[in-house]
């Protein structure tokens, strides 16, 4: 698989001398795996106009029916390559085949089927209104709401879910009428390339939708974003990219739609089943390595429990070796410096705080140990920093009232979960936590019609269901006099 860009319906090959190239890197065991091409300035021009010229031409004329049929056939091209997909994410990530076949490609399919069903079983809002004494008619008004794409919207998105969350933002922009244009992080070029060559297959009309590689800043990312013929941006990433992206916005009011970082708590009530918060803890704070924005990173457990369960979590912490490695030697050096950083701060370490030695090439790899820290204050910088890495805080607390407010004590709000066997407890709390989502005993269990986002620096807006397609789309309030 060589990542290529995909511009008005045809494939680019990357310059035949390396020039405008970077080079694509394994994270298990640090080789080259190839080269992905950078697009410039006048790539990116040229992708954006060709997304106007789609909307201007077949793509455009299509109905809600033809593009959920459209949507339909790209989610079926993903299923027949499968195969191709999962290993293409696992060459990029280095994460888990079982993460990749069970998640991040089976829900890229299911995106474009979500959308397709919502868009074709859409209906618009109306209200007859009574216009007491209004002498031009009979006193009545029927007042209906159509809804119209937004035009070029640019989707750029990050190297942790690379396809699942490219998807997540191409399917409604699409179903929603839009043409796009997508750069997905450079770490992870792959997958789109493979979802434009389903795309390209399914027939759908050229420039509905546009692929270009590159870096952020500086580069194709920036230029994408701060493009004044670009009508919106759907983005996910880091809060610092969020607001560097919402600068070049400002220029040409460019509408966005924001998923951003994290600091997810998790709150472990004294009436817990401990043995399903002890593994649901788990898989919040280490599935994939920690590299999902939804991951827990601050847990606390009123005190009776906090013994056995910090005793526990670094048990199973301790015991776990099939995981992933971080992204990139960048990332695993951040990760490692917020380790050092926690032991300054005079953390104490119950599981993990280094490099794993597995005595084979993954040594070469960006592996970090799973870690399990505790002993901080609320001030920390590791209990107030987005990691993003497989590292969790554990804090005792003594009343909900204190739960709730070391919960929210942080300027992120993208997450939380509650563990819980009290029905009044999990229905009066979770409101009150200052997250876009709280799950109660469970963690990142989805329903794609519901609301995904976050709040405070989180995030902008909500995705999911029609709250994508009320992103993707402008509504324009027809009034008739009856
Ligand atoms: P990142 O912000 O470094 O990069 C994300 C994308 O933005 C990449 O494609 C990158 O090339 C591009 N980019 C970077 N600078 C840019 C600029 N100045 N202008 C335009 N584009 C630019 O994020 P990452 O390291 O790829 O991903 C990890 C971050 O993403 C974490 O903070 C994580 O919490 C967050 N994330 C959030 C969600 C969510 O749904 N809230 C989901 C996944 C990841």
């Amino acid at each position: 698989m060589t990542p290529a860009h995909y511009v008005d319906g045809a494939f680019r090959a990357p310059a035949a001398d390396d020039s405008h190239t970077f080079p694509l890197i394994d994270p298990v065991d640090g080789t080259v795996t190839g080269r992905v091409p950078e697009a410039g300035r006048a790539t990116v021009d040229e992708a954006v106009a060709a997304a106007r010229g789609a909307l201007r031409g077949p793509w455009g004329a299509l109905g809600a029916a033809e593009r959920a049929a459209a949507l339909r056939a790209v989610a079926d091209g993903i299923d027949a390559r499968f195969e191709e997909f999962v290993a293409a994410e696992c060459a990029d990530t280095g994460k888990p085949r079982p993460l990749a076949a069970q998640v991040d490609i089976p829900r890229a399919a299911g995106n474009f089927r979500a959308y397709a069903d919502l868009i074709a079983g859409r209906h618009e809002e109306s209200y007859r209104t009574a216009v007491p004494g209004w002498s031009g008619g009979a006193g009545e008004a029927l007042n209906y709401t159509v809804r119209r794409p937004l035009g070029v919207v640019a989707v750029v998105s990050p190297w942790n879910l690379p396809l699942l969350l490219l998807t997540w933002k191409v399917a409604p922009a699409l179903a929603a009428g839009n043409a796009v244009v997508a750069k997905p992080s450079e770490e992870t070029p792959s997958t789109a390339t493979l979802l434009a060559e389903v795309v390209h297959a399914a027939g759908l009309p050229r420039g509905a939708f546009n692929l270009v590689h590159g870096h952020g800043p500086g580069g194709a990312g920036e230029f994408l974003t701060a493009h004044e013929d670009v009508d919106a941006i759907a983005f996910t990433g880091s809060t610092a990219t969020g607001t560097a992206i919402m600068r070049g916005a400002a220029e040409h009011l460019t509408p966005v739609s924001f998923e951003l970082g994290g600091k997810n708590p998790a709150l472990v009530f004294a009436d817990a089943d401990l043995d399903a918060a002890v593994e649901g803890t788990v898989r919040s704070a280490f599935t994939h390595s920690g590299q999902i924005c939804l991951c827990t990173e601050r847990v606390y457990v009123q005190r009776p429990l906090f013994e056995e369960f910090v005793t526990r979590l670094a048990g199973r912490a301790r015991a776990l070796r099939d995981y992933g490695p971080m992204i990139s030697a960048a990332h695993r050096d951040k990760v490692l410096g917020h380790y050092r950083l926690a032991r300054e701060e005079g953390a104490e370490v119950l599981a993990g705080g280094g490099v794993p030695a597995f005595g084979g090439a993954r040594d070469g790899g960006f592996f970090v140990e799973p870690t399990v820290l505790t002993g901080l204050p609320p001030t920390a910088r590791t209990v107030r920093e987005e990691i993003f890495g497989p590292v969790c805080h554990v804090a005792p607390f003594d009343t909900e009232e204190e739960a709730l407010a070391l919960a929210n004590d942080s300027s992120y709000g993208l997450a939380a979960t509650l563990w819980t066997t009290d029905l009044s407890r999990a229905h009066r709390v979770a409101p009150r936590v200052e997250a876009g989502m709280v799950w109660v005993n469970c963690w990142n269990l989805r329903d794609l019609r519901t609301p995904f986002g976050g709040v405070k620096a989180s995030g902008i807006g909500r995705e999911g269901g029609t709250h994508s397609l009320d992103f993707f789309s402008e509504p324009t309030n027809v009034c008739v006099s009856i």
